[in-house]
């Protein structure tokens, strides 16, 4: 027997976005626990506005389980938030409201800020540094700094020791702006491993005083680039059948719930969906064939294939929720009828 600390992993009720909690608890287990060993457990939901004081228990729901490697015997727990009854979703829980499918392939690419004193990392006390151009997937000192690509590369590590399917990270267009991708099949897997990936990145910071900035455009209205999480996408149906017919109505269910997606796609997107730095603007939908700016870029490989493959919804940004976001696009998906 060994002793394993469980970090449970919940996502609280603030608004507009939820911001990740964590707390440990040490059990003893002959192996590396499996999800059904792992018991529910509860927290304080008045102090993560999720329950009034009188009555303030909330139950952590495991659901989901990956290895810790900067902890001896370490386990990250991945939960949903559940009533005092254990079966009831709490209404902050969004994850229990996806229509799961694991035929449904999600690929994140979620950019962010390095921050320090209020700006980004690499940013002088006055003013800005020389205008964008040589910081994406840039390298050397006067482009990404010499603590960035450290705390990137540990974070890598760490997410692919726990069984996180990063496909890749660069540096971005910004001073201080990076991305990492994250391809899972099923909607909550790759969701889940968003959330725990993020999760991973923040405690990181906190040994370098570096706070990760999410907001999708946390530089106001400059010329320095936003954040997004374009969401790439695929169904069962999408890979193997597809056809322009299919596609054209697809696209025609996409422009009706428009408002719908934006309303989930994140905070502030319209200091983001400008029409500008590669994005549409927030009333317009508008899709193309490897069109950046359009709200959904069609891979060539999509048409070529004889309109077959994934598709890339460009306008949820870099706060947004992940299982709200899947949930939304599985639901436009669904109206369509194949
Ligand atoms: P970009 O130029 O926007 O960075 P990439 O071609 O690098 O686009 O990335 C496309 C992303 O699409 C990949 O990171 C992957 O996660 C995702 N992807 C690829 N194939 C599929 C698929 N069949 N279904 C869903 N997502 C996919
Ligand atoms: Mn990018
Ligand atoms: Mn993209």
């Amino acid at each position: 027997m060994a002793k394993y600390k469980l970090e449970y992993l919940w996502l609280d009720g603030y608004t507009p976005v939820p911001n990740l909690r964590g707390k440990t608890q040490i059990k003893e287990f002959a192996d590396f626990p499996t999800l059904e060993q792992l018991p529910y457990w509860g927290f304080d939901g008045s102090s993560t506005q999720q329950a009034e004081g009188k009555s303030s228990d909330c139950v952590l729901k495991p659901v989901a389980v990956y290895p810790d490697s900067t902890r001896i015997n370490g386990v990250l727990v991945m939960c949903e938030v559940m009533m005092p009854d254990k079966v009831t979703p709490h209404p902050t829980n969004f994850r229990a409201t996806i229509l799961d499918d694991p035929g449904a392939w999600f690929g994140f690419e979620q950019e962010y800020f390095f921050y320090q004193d209020g700006k980004p990392i690499g940013f002088p006390e006055f003013g800005y540094p020389a205008p964008q151009g040589p910081y994406y997937t840039g390298v050397g000192f006067s482009n990404v700094g010499s603590v960035a690509r450290q705390i990137v590369e540990e974070h890598l590590d760490i997410c692919l020791n726990a069984g996180i399917n990063h496909e890749g990270i660069n540096a971005e267009v910004a001073k201080g702006q990076w991305e990492f991708q994250i391809f899972g099949k099923g909607s909550k897997k790759c969701a889940d491993e968003m959330w725990v990936a993020r999760y991973i990145l923040q405690r990181l910071c906190e040994k370098y005083e570096i706070d990760i900035e999410y907001h999708c455009k946390p530089l106001g209205a400059t010329d320095w680039n936003g954040s997004g999480m374009h969401a790439n996408f695929s169904t069962e149906y999408l890979r193997t059948v597809g056809g322009k017919e299919y596609f054209e109505k697809l696209m025609a269910a996409f422009e009706k719930y428009k408002d719908e997606h934006i309303a989930v796609y994140g905070p502030d997107n319209h200091m983001r969906l400008t029409g500008l730095h590669e994005t549409q603007s927030i009333d317009k939908f508008s899709y193309g064939i490897a069109d950046r700016g359009a709200s959904i870029r069609v891979p060539h490989s999509f048409v070529n294939d004889g309109y077959k493959g994934y598709l890339e919804d460009r306008r949820p940004n870099s706060q947004g929720d992940p299982y709200a976001i899947a949930s939304r696009i599985l639901k436009t998906v669904a109206s369509v009828e194949v």
